[in-house]
């Protein structure tokens, strides 16, 4: 089916999955899930900042603005 060879496709674009990048605020280490996108939010695990995801190959983040999630998702 379309679907699992699309499946396949998206599994082979992962590998660089689990990637780990810095947190911009206190430079901690920290280990991103298998599928970020540009815009998410994750919490660094150290300092408890919010980081925003702005580039997903390498991962890239950002200090997150202070707004309420309020993205259409
Ligand atoms: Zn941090």
């Amino acid at each position: 089916m379309y679907a699992d060879r699309f499946g396949t496709l998206k599994g082979i674009s992962r590998v660089q999955t689990g990637a780990m990048t810095t947190c911009p605020e206190c430079g901690a280490g920290l280990t991103l899930h298998d599928s970020i996108e540009v815009g998410e939010i994750v919490d660094c695990s150290t300092c408890g900042t919010e980081l925003e995801v702005v580039e997903e190959n390498p991962p890239v983040l950002d200090l997150a603005p202070e707004l309420d999630e309020d993205w259409g998702e």
